[in-house]
């Protein structure tokens, strides 16, 4: 039978195009969405990948969605933290609101992730998991603390948690792309991605979702079994950690 794969925030962006490749390379997929029906629609149309409504940051309806998901496809054995949000803003001016709004759905998130998948994975002594951190967490990035503190978290949660799994056949590592050309980024206004990000980018663009994908695929598959706590860096040569 072929493996079990969920993705968060799956149906756009990098998760769009994880969930696509993992298809591609013989997995059963299974998207998470938070609210945008619309876009789930499309995305089930496009791929055929069912996808499944519920909100990362709250701990029961991740497990809820973790059953429903392990009711209709099987257990999970890959796990793909993917979703995330931005609320930028200078500390100075940030709300209580845009600080937790970005803990919760990115960071506090993987904890509720992992948490309801975790004992599956031991027990059947085979996982996969990869959180898609950020470079903004391994250099910071002005603005953003909330965003910074969430993806530098996600790089000490997989540290701490390879450690803890490494010998029960879990693998758990991070992806911290730099800038890539979905929605999150190209919501940006347009003067400041022309004068601001393409010139810090070596490689003078943007990166594509699918070559993000492509650093999952490597990560989950079942020959990736020594590669566990790593970073891995995907950004142009914009961040050299
Ligand atoms: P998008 O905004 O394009 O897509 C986000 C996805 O996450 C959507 O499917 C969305 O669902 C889902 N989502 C958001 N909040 C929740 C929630 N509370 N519960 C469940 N699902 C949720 O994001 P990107 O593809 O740009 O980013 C994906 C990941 O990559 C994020 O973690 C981001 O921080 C990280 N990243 C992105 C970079 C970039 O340049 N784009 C660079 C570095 C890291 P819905 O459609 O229903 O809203």
């Amino acid at each position: 039978m072929a493996r079990v794969a969920l993705v968060t925030g799956g149906t756009r962006g990098i998760g769009a195009a994880v969930c696509k490749a993992l298809k591609a390379a013989g997995y059963q997929v299974a998207a998470n969405y938070a609210g945008n029906a619309e876009a789930a629609a499309a995305f089930t149309q496009e791929t055929g990948i069912p996808t499944f409504k519920w909100d990362v940051s709250d701990f029961e309806a991740c497990k809820a969605g973790i059953a429903e998901v392990t009711e209709k496809l099987g257990p999970i054995e890959v796990l793909v933290n993917n979703a995330g949000i931005t609320r930028d803003g200078m500390l100075h001016k940030m709300s209580p609101e845009q600080w937790y709004g970005v803990i919760n759905t990115n960071l506090n998130s993987v904890f509720n992730m992992c948490r309801n998948v975790i004992e599956g994975m031991r027990e059947r002594s085979f996982g996969r998991i990869v959180t898609i951190s950020s470079i903004n967490g391994q250099k910071g990035q002005m603005g953003q603390t909330n965003y910074c503190a969430a993806k530098a978290g996600e790089i000490g949660f997989t540290k701490a948690l390879a450690q803890e799994n490494a010998i029960k056949g879990v693998t758990v590592n991070a992806i911290c792309p730099g800038y890539i050309g979905t929605e999150m980024v190209r919501a940006m206004p347009q003067d400041v991605l022309e004068k601001r990000v393409l010139p810090l980018i070596p490689v003078g663009r943007l990166g594509e979702p699918e070559e993000i994908a492509r650093c999952v695929v490597f990560l989950v598959a079942d020959e990736s079994g020594f590669i566990t706590g790593s970073t891995l860096t995907a950004n142009g040569g914009q961040y050299m950690a």
